[in-house]
């Protein structure tokens, strides 16, 4: 079976294709357009091959069109595949599914209904995703199956206490403003992963999870589900990311508003898009750059950046340890977690009266791919590195859904 797994955002769409056989599963192509809506950028590749060529792409169903005629053509690979008959069904990446989704669903004329309800609670992605999928429609037909699967899903398992603002409760009654938390695909695939590799059962999962990519979150996961997450009614609140601040005194806003002259819907772009790694360095949201800066030239401010994303890490660490009362490991993933050996040691720097201790060289040596524990032996919790893939775990949703 393949399976086109699609994640369209507000100007760009991200795709993969994935073979799923009995004796594995194979990505044979994946790309991204990027800026649809002027002139367009399109990176695509299949095994050896890759292209990055531009042209103009006004909407996203043109952007799906010109991937689709990728895949058929002998530019591809061969082509990738011989025909669009042979994609079996289209997984989408959804971010926001509100509380009404609680798991994947194939998507129908009731789920359309409902994905557009969750729009006010995401309103520049949900559109985007809504996009996508009727793309699908016009240009592969009705009858292929449409899976969606959400970034929100795996944490509305968290108890009440973790997930309310305290807001007046009316708030939330009128208008589900709640925490939701996002990585929820991420978070399925990596403790699959991680039950995998250490034998454990789903109800013997007991982790704290840190996803440290662009957007960053930590989860804790006790008995297999989430019980609570760092980010909330959308994925600005928590730790410190490339480009968003997380967690700032909401009373800041209206001091910038009164300084600066500017609007919310402004702030709100200096909070997500501002600010962060690249809003502390003056320089960029780019982890490895940052380090590569403070290496060479030693910048304050690129030290500071680095400084304060390891310090917020550790303090959401604390208060989970104590929330869950203790878990069995803590696990890195997403661009930094998996690849920055430097990073994960100063999260974890001098933890050992707490029972954590790095393997200097597990440390070092599980990069770019790599995974396994980076703990010493014999201590609790152990310390794990687990490379995550959100869209293999899609299109394994997929197949489960299309087959039942
Ligand atoms: P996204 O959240 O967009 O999927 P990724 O998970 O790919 O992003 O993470 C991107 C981040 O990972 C960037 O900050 C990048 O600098 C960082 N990163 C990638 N490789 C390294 C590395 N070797 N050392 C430090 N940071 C790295």
């Amino acid at each position: 079976m393949n399976i086109l797994v699609i994640n369209c955002g507000s100007s760009s769409l991200k795709f993969q294709l994935i073979e799923m056989q009995e004796q594995g599963e194979k990505a044979l192509a994946q790309g991204v357009v990027e800026r649809i809506g002027g002139e367009a950028l399109l990176t695509l590749r299949a095994g050896a091959r890759r292209i990055r060529k531009s042209a103009p792409v006004r909407r996203m169903r043109d952007a799906l069109a010109l991937v689709l005629e990728w895949l058929v053509s002998p530019e591809s690979d061969g082509p990738v595949i011989p025909t669009l008959a042979a994609i079996h069904a289209v997984g989408h990446r959804v971010v926001h599914g509100g509380e009404k989704f609680r798991s994947s669903v194939r998507i129908n004329a009731t789920v359309m209904t409902g994905l557009e309800d969750c729009i006010d609670l995401a309103p520049i992605h949900n559109p985007a995703n809504i996009n996508g999928i009727r793309a699908v429609q016009e240009i592969l037909g009705s009858e292929i199956p449409q899976i969606a699967v959400f970034d929100t899903s795996f944490h509305l398992t968290m108890p009440e206490p973790a997930w309310m603002y305290a807001i007046p409760y009316s708030l939330y009654r009128r208008h589900k403003i709640r925490r939701y938390g996002f990585h929820g695909t991420s978070c399925r695939f990596v403790s699959q992963r991680y039950r995998e590799l250490t034998g454990r059962s789903e109800a013997d999962t007991n982790l704290i999870l840190f996803h440290l990519g662009n957007g960053c979150s930590v989860t804790a996961i006790v008995h297999g589900v989430s019980v609570d997450t760092s980010m909330g009614m959308t994925p600005l609140e928590g730790l410190m990311m490339g480009t968003r601040s997380g967690d700032v005194d909401p009373a800041v806003l209206e001091l910038i508003a009164d300084k600066e002259g500017m609007n919310v819907h402004e702030i709100e772009g200096l909070l997500n898009k501002q600010s962060g790694l690249l809003g502390i360095s003056g320089l960029t949201h780019d982890m490895r750059d940052l380090l590569e800066e403070v290496q060479e030239n030693g910048d304050r401010r690129a030290q500071l950046a680095i400084d304060m994303f390891c310090y917020r890490a550790r303090k959401y660490l604390g208060a989970y340890m104590v929330g869950t009362s203790g878990v069995d490991a803590v696990v890195f993933t997403g661009g930094i977690g998996e690849n920055s050996d430097v990073v994960r040691e100063q999260i974890l720097r001098g933890l050992h009266r707490f029972g954590i201790d790095l393997d200097p060289v597990r440390n070092a040596e599980t990069v770019g791919s790599r995974e396994g524990k980076i703990s010493r032996d014999g201590l609790s919790p152990e310390v794990w590195v687990i490379p995550t893939n959100e869209e293999l775990m899609i299109a394994r949703d997929v197949r489960q859904l299309v087959k039942t």
